[in-house]
């Protein structure tokens, strides 16, 4: 087997706090694993821009100006984490033999990298980078995203647990997931349907190196709601659950009514009446919430929308075949 072409993969938006102190710490990385062999010379670090507002595309220029290993593409607008990191991958689909995404905020352990590469080499085309401790995510932090986990399993859509984006695909890999056209992107649960042979690598996951985070907790439910409904559809069969389950509950108070009424202890029953309607009508229109989310990705998914815009690439895109 020759020795494999990566690409590291790097989704960056509103990042010039960060990626001066990052970036030299994965060419660093990029040029260990060269020097030790495991890797190609045509090895890159490409950095995806999503749209940012601030210098981090000029940042981005400018370090693939200083080192051929440094490499850039611009999405036209900000687009999301989501499409950003798909864009940055089916970019690299073409130039390399494997990827490895990761965050550009060294969060997630670089080191863990050699052991992914280990893996790839070992005939595995999936491996997931996966956080063994959250020691440096506040308890508020680390409660929420391990419920979403846990949620996530409970409502039907697989997942692996406490692994984010940080993960090494093959380039086989990578040609099945272009094949998900999928607007409405949640890769974590896109991957582990794309098959193959996979495995796990653990890190600690560390604090952000500087900037801020773009996950607020509106943000993550966000995510989390979006997560489950692009991959199940449980959340409907439940609520076909409670409406059975409210059917039925209705029937026997039906019969309850019937009876105080035959036998004459009819009390003026404004509350209870009251109660029900509020609570009927709540349901209703939690269940049209639900089904409306569905109906609201349907419309997405017909539209079928590109997911992301390449505008600007510091290598010449148009000779895409190394
Ligand atoms: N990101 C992006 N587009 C966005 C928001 C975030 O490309 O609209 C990138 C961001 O630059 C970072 C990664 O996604 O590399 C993860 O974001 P962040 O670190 O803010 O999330 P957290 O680690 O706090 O969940
Ligand atoms: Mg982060």
């Amino acid at each position: 087997m020759k020795t494999p072409v990566l690409y590291i993969v790097i989704p960056c938006y509103n990042e010039e706090a960060v990626l001066p102190v990052t970036s030299g710490l994965f060419l660093k990385k990029l040029k260990s694993l060269i020097a030790a062999g495991k890797i190609a010379d045509e090895s890159r670090v490409l950095f995806v821009n999503d749209g940012s507002k601030d210098r981090t595309w000029e940042i981005i220029r400018g370090l693939a100006d200083s080192d051929e290993h440094f490499e850039g593409a611009s999405l036209s607008r900000n687009r999301g984490h989501q499409n950003a990191l798909l864009g940055g991958l089916m970019t690299a689909k073409n130039r390399a033999d494997v990827t490895i995404s990761i965050d550009c905020d060294g969060q997630d352990d670089i080191n863990a990298m050699d052991a992914m590469i280990d893996e790839y080499l070992a005939g595995c085309d999936i491996v997931y980078g996966v956080r063994s401790k959250r020691e440096t995510d506040t308890w508020f932090k680390r409660t929420t995203a391990e419920g979403f986990y846990h949620m996530m399993r409970i409502l039907g859509a697989e997942t692996v647990f406490n692994h984010a984006d940080y993960r090494l695909l093959s380039r086989r890999a990578l040609e099945g997931l272009a094949q998900f056209k999928e607007v409405n992107l949640f890769l974590r649960g896109l991957v582990p349907l794309v098959g193959y042979r996979s495995s796990s690598v653990y890190y600690e996951r560390a604090e952000r190196m500087a900037g801020e985070s773009h996950y607020p907790l509106k943000k993550m439910l966000a995510f989390a709601f979006d997560g489950i409904t692009s991959l199940s559809v449980k959340p409907i069969r439940l609520i076909t659950g409670l409406g059975f389950f409210i059917s039925l509950i209705s029937f026997l108070g039906i019969i309850w009514v019937l009876l105080t009424k035959l036998f004459g202890v009819t009390v003026s029953g404004w509350a209870s009446m009251v109660c029900v309607v509020f609570f009927m009508g709540g349901v209703q229109l939690l269940c049209l919430g639900v089904i409306g989310e569905y109906v609201g990705k349907i419309y997405n998914e017909t539209k079928a929308r590109p997911r992301f815009i390449i505008s600007e690439t510091t290598f010449d895109k148009d000779k895409e075949n190394r």
